[in-house]
């Protein structure tokens, strides 16, 4: 009888990347609900295991606030899945955000070694199985405070960077409380990136840890009308401020016809849908924008996520950009959900009037066709009109995600803080402090619009010299990677 050979084992190398299971297209087309269901624990424990843990894992160098990446995935590979999400929490304060809306593939999965023969390890999806599982078991720890301080902080924004700030002041024994302007904290997480891509539960269990620990919210509260920052520190007694109110100024295309009913900018549209929760009308009060044909301009995660939230609620979506598909700065498995659920694209497409009817509603968009020319500033093949290529196309909606600006209010109203001409914070990026003393800012306000992750990375720098600044010590030096996160990076601009 012929011997039986032992079965080989695959090398881990050559073990295929683990998909996450997913609705199906033309189910979720139709809800709200989250795209991917995520890992199970058997398919968490078989991606984990693919990592060669390696001795120097570049992979560290590619995650903007240094997570120990193959600490956290050998733990979850040992099935030590609550662990792993105590181990990810000592770099990144929003883990199960970050697992979902990082660009990884851009940042840690771009350097991660198995990448270079075949698909690098699936970071981001372990990112937030660890922290989901953490949180569904209901074992969210709550971290040890320092004794306290007497010193208080206030932070304008609740968005990603003020949350950063505020929960590694707060275990630090220093009295924090966020000031924000919406009626409920999160920033974009909560008003902007849509609950099929970020439910906004997850958000909300952050803000209850941050709560427990302590921090104070006050919402509804708009910083330079209801109290400047110079009345914060000198009549409210705060020792330190921290500004992190984002870039929630949208851009306009500055043509004919903008000013047509039937024209949103993306914020507006994703804001109701979203914080006002109209994809719940008539359970909430806010109706929705239901209509039949919408156009989408710009061809970032802000266009993307406008044209997925449009089509959710009923309407047939073309995304307008100028640029070709290849040059979209949004990311790669954005367009592609959004093609797989029946966004429609009208690539190299610049908007040149949006034409109304006699009640001044919108019924349709002129465009020109364009063609790709010399490399541009940014290293893209500049978009070049093609004469006589205009054509007008029917749309009865028409939102306009091109990119937002930081918001004016606090330079207005903050006279010594000095500015860029981008309308954005000038810091020294070791500290994130501003001009003014004691005032510290990060985010989109001093980077304009980018990434969740960077905001994160700032506030960990700001936290860090605040309290630095009130025990009377000297500033600390950022880590290496944490000194990456001070340099501007747009991911989410749209033009
Ligand atoms: P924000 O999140 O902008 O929050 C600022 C907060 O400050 C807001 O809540 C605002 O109400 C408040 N505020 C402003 N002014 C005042 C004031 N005067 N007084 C009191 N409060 C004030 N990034 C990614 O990494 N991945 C993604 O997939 C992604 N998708 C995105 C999708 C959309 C639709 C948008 C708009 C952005 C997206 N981004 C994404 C970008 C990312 O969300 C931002 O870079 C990040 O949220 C910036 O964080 P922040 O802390 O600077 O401020
Ligand atoms: Fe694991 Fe890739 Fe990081 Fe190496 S580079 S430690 S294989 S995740």
């Amino acid at each position: 009888m012929e011997e039986k050979k032992p079965k080989k084992k695959t090398p881990k190398k050559k073990i295929p990347r683990h998909a996450m299971p997913e609705q199906a297209p033309e189910d979720r087309a139709r809800n709200f609900d989250e795209v991917p269901y995520g890992y199970t624990e058997a398919l968490a424990i078989a991606e984990a295991s693919r990592c060669i843990q390696c001795k120097k894992p570049k992979c560290i160098g590619g995650c903007p606030v240094g997570v120990d990446i193959p600490a956290f995935l050998g733990l979850i590979r040992d099935g030590e899945f609550a662990e792993a999400a105590r181990r990810l929490k000592q770099d990144t304060a929003l883990p199960a955000v970050c697992g979902r809306v990082c660009p990884q593939e851009e940042q840690c999965e771009a350097e991660c070694v198995l990448g270079v023969k075949q698909e690098p390890v699936a970071i981001g999806r372990l990112e937030r199985f660890a922290a989901d599982y953490e949180r569904e078991m209901g074992t969210m720890a709550i971290p040890d405070k320092e004794p306290p301080t007497g010193k208080r902080v206030a932070i304008v924004g609740s968005g990603p960077s003020g949350l950063t700030v505020a929960g590694d002041l707060i275990v630090q024994g220093h009295e924090v409380t966020i000031f924000e302007a919406l009626q409920e904290p999160g920033g974009v997480l909560m008003y902007g990136i849509p609950q099929f891509r970020l439910p906004k539960e997850i958000v909300r269990a952050e803000v209850d840890v941050l709560r427990q620990l302590g921090v104070e919210f006050v919402l509804d509260y708009v910083v330079g009308r209801n109290a400047t920052i110079r009345e914060l520190l000198d009549e409210e007694g705060y020792d330190a401020v921290f500004v992190g109110s984002g870039a929630g100024l949208p851009t306009f295309m500055n043509i004919e016809g903008e000013n047509l009913i039937g024209v949103y900018s993306a914020n507006e549209y994703l804001t109701r849908a979203n914080l006002m929760k109209a994809y719940l009308f008539p359970e909430y009060d806010t109706p929705p924008i239901r209509r039949h044909r919408i156009a989408v301009v710009g061809g970032g995660n802000v266009a993307m996520d406008s044209a997925r939230t449009a089509l959710r609620l009923g309407a047939e979506v073309t995304i307008v950009y100028r640029r070709s598909r290849e040059q979209m700065p949004c990311r790669e498995e954005e367009v592609h959900h959004a093609e797989e659920e029946g966004v429609q694209f009208k690539l190299l497409h610049n908007p040149i009037r949006i034409i109304g009817d006699e009640q001044h509603r919108v019924v349709g968009l002129e465009c020109v066709q364009m063609e790709l020319g010399e490399p541009d500033a940014s290293g893209r093949r500049r978009p070049v009109a093609i004469d006589g290529s205009e054509a007008i196309f029917d749309f009865d909606t028409v939102v306009v995600a091109i990119g937002n600006k930081p918001n004016p209010l606090i330079p207005h109203t903050t006279p010594d803080l000095e500015m860029t001409e981008w309308g954005t914070v000038v810091t020294n990026p070791d500290t994130m402090e501003t001009s003014i003393p004691g005032v510290f800012a990060g985010g989109d306000i001093v980077s304009g619009a980018a990434t969740v992750i960077l905001a994160m990375g700032q506030g960990r720098i700001a936290a860090r010299a605040i309290s630095a600044r009130l025990r009377g010590e000297e500033y600390p030096p950022p880590s290496a990677t944490e000194a990456d996160a001070t340099e501007a990076e747009t991911s989410t601009e749209s033009s």
